[in-house]
């Protein structure tokens, strides 16, 4: 797996939305690629962020995927 197709995975993995296979292979790609590894901490961190925030504020799921989307698009 090269690092851009494992970024393009980054929000299915961290929502768990990935087959079992991809996950395994997203895995064994951030054990041994560090730039990548950074980057999922990154966004796990901000995502955990965003979910705090958007519950507390009760944001719709659609709110929150559109700024998923923007977020995604930079
Ligand atoms: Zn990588």
């Amino acid at each position: 797996m090269k690092c851009r197709e494992c970024v393009e995975q980054l929000y299915p993995y961290l929502d768990k939305e990935l087959t079992p296979p991809v996950e395994t292979e997203v895995r064994a790609h951030l054990e041994h690629c560090h730039p990548c590894h950074d980057q999922f901490e990154f966004e796990a961190l901000f995502l955990r962020f965003l979910h705090a925030r958007t519950r507390a504020q009760g944001a719709p799921p659609e709110l929150k995927e559109k700024i998923v989307r923007e977020l995604l698009e930079e």
